[in-house]
């Protein structure tokens, strides 16, 4: 295998490659446009075009998409060959500055919640210069955006890039006012690690719930389970070795910064980390991250499982998004410095975050929501659905002793203000591993921990953005009309973390004592999806939305609609598996097996009518399950036919949650209780046994 620096970025048009092959001044404008965040001059496109299907050929590609993440969070693409027609019937190979540019898509079926009605279906797409093209199996990629005719975002990118937006313009604002001038850009930095499962393709195959719904629908507890956590960082397997070597391999290809890579807490569950990156193109990297290690799992046998909760009772995955906030010379502002000056920047975007955080909970609760997240939320394996934010002992201790003016680590009150106060350097130290905080400050960053294994990083990063900017903005504000600046930043910071301190909590988040703790403190605890989505329409998000100028009104609610059909479809859907499993699949081995204990019982006691026979109780017990599991499949089955599609989306979700979720549980209750009764010759589904040692 060649080296990593030799592949490293080989099918990517990057900025190596566009500084070859681009004219010195094309790229100077190239470079000038994405640096500034500014949209492409159409003369120079022509040319960054021609010099992109040129390579492109080159490296054996012979069509080129547009590659876009649509509001359902997977990516889409529509390959085009590189082909026109010319006069003497051959073809010649084209590839214009508009088509790099621009694409026009009829994307009807795309979920828009209602922004483009399906006559005005036409959308266009436009390249996002700020991410690099890049060679997909043959066929060149254009990250771009996806807008209607109206301008309003369709997707997931659009948003993104507006919301760097507003946190670059204020963070700046702050930066000028720490005397910061040279500055160009700030922008928001992301590594997202991606928690999946890998079982064998075989065993896959024998589970229908699984290849349908992304996850199993039943399966009793197996004997060993991670009980013993003997596979949290344990040997790795020599043929999930050889997925991860070419998933690498693949990666780094595409100039993705795989970096780490470990077994996860679960049997069978793994995880990769990428070195970060600026959001948005951690955003278009995350999505081919789990686009290729699905692809590169089938040709070694097996199945990637990047559902939040592919095993009842065994760990869930999630994503861990990392977050900072860097400046074009790279210079991390989450990270306390050497100066005092510096030193009082730091807390001030640190307070940024906790206000941001703190202000707009519910807003980053919405971001995570999704029926495959709430498995995991507050069931003590992932943080719970409470938002929190968790400092340390260290930078806690900092923060208290700025909100009640008192010492803090030998220093005297006096020295507590914040434009001569020495900060300690933060040692990433054991005290981050409080693994049940759903935000936590690791050093020199923030660790967004409620993400679901499966759902773009988009979304999350577009609130923490937007809030963090909108914070930025009023404190800028302030600090503008200030008469001396150092007395107005520390009363400032002081102000902010008193109003706000009720978000930090550095205690265990699994405990019962702290969801009443939380209560107490008036934070919200919304512990389901359904709970959740109906406050990203809250006036006050809107309003935040619109004043940064991320979403419009329309914009928000159309969002808002495309995830609470998503979460009704998803359950509609893993409900009628239910039936189809049980009814075909469970009920009939369950009824056959009954059958057979019932002959051997009849047999034994036609020549020993008198001794006690085992048949008889497991055959009481197997019809007791097995008429138990009938009636469930049919109150599942009524509780569908029950749904009233008349009523508002909101309600029709609400009855989802509490009507069809748990006569889904039913069923899957009584079917489990099953497995370990039925034969094995009998049991028509791999168990859980199976499915997590498969490899
Ligand atoms: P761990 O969480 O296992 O201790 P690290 O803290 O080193 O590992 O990093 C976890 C993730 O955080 C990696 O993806 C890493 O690139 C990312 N990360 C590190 N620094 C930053 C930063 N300034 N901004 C965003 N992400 C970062
Ligand atoms: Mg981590």
């Amino acid at each position: 295998m060649p080296n990593p620096d030799e592949i490293f970025g080989a099918y990517v048009f990057d900025d190596a490659m566009m500084q070859r092959r681009l004219p010195k001044e094309t790229y100077r404008a190239l470079k000038r446009t994405t640096e500034e965040g500014r949209s492409l001059d159409p003369a120079i496109a022509g040319v960054v075009a021609n010099a992109m299907k040129d390579w492109a050929l080159e490296m054996g590609a012979t069509h080129y998409t547009h590659w876009f993440q649509p509001m359902n969070g997977v990516t889409a693409e529509k390959h085009d060959a590189f082909i026109s027609p010319k006069a003497d019937g051959k073809v010649l190979l084209e590839f214009s500055g508009k088509e790099l540019v621009r694409g026009e898509t009829d994307a009807s079926s795309f979920p828009s919640g209602g922004l483009r009605a399906t006559f005005e279906a036409r959308g266009y797409t436009a390249w996002d210069p700020s991410s690099f093209a890049f060679i997909k199996e043959g066929t060149l990629c254009i990250p771009t955006a996806y807008c209607s005719y109206g301008g309003q975002a369709l997707d997931k990118k659009t948003p993104l890039l507006r919301s760097m937006q507003a946190l670059n313009k204020q963070a700046l604002r702050i930066l000028r006012l720490f005397g910061n001038d040279r500055v160009v850009r700030v922008v928001p930095t992301v590594g997202a690690e991606q928690e999946y499962f890998l079982i064998d393709k075989e065993v896959y195959r024998r589970r229908p719930d699984l290849m349908v719904t992304g996850r199993t629908l039943f399966g009793a507890r197996p004997p060993k389970g991670q009980e013993l956590d003997d596979h949290f960082f344990g040997v790795i397997k020599p043929r999930v070795q050889a997925f991860m070597k070419e998933l690498n391999t693949e990666l780094w290809k595409l100039g993705i910064l795989a970096k780490t890579e470990h077994n996860e807490a679960a049997p069978a569950q793994h995880e990769m980390a990428p070195i970060f990156t600026t959001v948005n193109i951690a955003a278009d990297h995350n999505q081919l991250t789990m686009d290729i290690m699905k692809k590169v799992a089938d040709r070694h046998g097996m199945v990637c499982l990047l559902h939040e909760k592919p095993f009842g009772g065994v760990n869930g995955s999630g994503k861990h998004n990392n977050y900072s906030i860097a400046t074009d010379s790279g210079v991390n502002l989450l990270n306390p410095g050497d100066t005092p000056s510096e030193n009082a920047q730091f807390l001030l975007f640190l307070t940024a975050v906790i206000a941001a955080v703190d202000e707009y909970q519910e807003l980053l609760r919405v971001t995570v929501a999704s029926a495959g997240n709430d498995h995991r939320l507050g069931a003590a394996e992932a943080p719970p659905a409470i938002m929190s934010i968790f400092l340390g002992d260290e930078l806690n201790g900092v923060i208290e002793s700025i909100v009640s003016e008192s010492r803090y680590a030998g220093h005297e009150p006096s020295q507590m203000r914040l434009g001569v106060h020495i900060l300690p350097k933060f040692p990433k130290d054991s005290t981050d591993r409080n693994r049940t905080s759903p935000f936590a400050f690791t050093g020199n960053k923030f660790e967004f921990r409620s993400l679901g294994s499966s759902q773009s990083i988009s979304g999350p990063n577009v609130v923490l953005n937007t809030a963090i900017a909108d914070v930025l903005m009023h404190m800028a504000d302030e600090l503008e009309k200030a008469q001396d600046f150092t007395t107005a930043v520390d009363a400032l910071i002081r102000r902010t973390l008193r109003a706000h301190k009720r978000i930090i909590f550095n205690g265990n988040g699994y405990d019962q004592a702290w969801v009443e703790e939380a209560e107490r403190r008036g934070l919200s605890n919304l512990r389901t999806t359904v709970d959740a989505l109906p406050h990203y329409t809250d006036d006050k998000n809107i309003a935040l939305f619109e004043r940064q100028k991320v979403y419009s009104r329309l914009e928000v609610e159309s969002r808002c609609e495309v995830k609470i059909e998503n979460y009704i479809k998803i359950i509609d859907i893993e409900a009628l598996s239910t039936i189809d499993v049980a009814r075909r699949m469970i009920l009939p081995a369950a009824i056959a097996y009954s059958g057979e204990v019932a002959s051997a019982l009849q047999a034994k006691r036609a020549v020993m009518p008198d001794l006690a026979a085992a048949e008889e109780p497991l055959l009481k017990r197997l019809s007791i399950h097995t008429s138990e599991l009938y009636n469930a499949i049919e109150a599942l089955h009524k509780a569908l036919q029950d749904m009233d599609t008349t009523q508002p989306m909101i309600a029709q979700a609400q009855y989802t949650r509490d009507c069809v979720v748990p006569a889904m549980n039913a069923v899957r209750a009584s079917a489990d209780a099953l497995e370990p009764l039925v034969g094995e010759k009998h049991w028509p589904l791999p168990t859980y046994q199976e499915l997590l040692t498969s490899i």
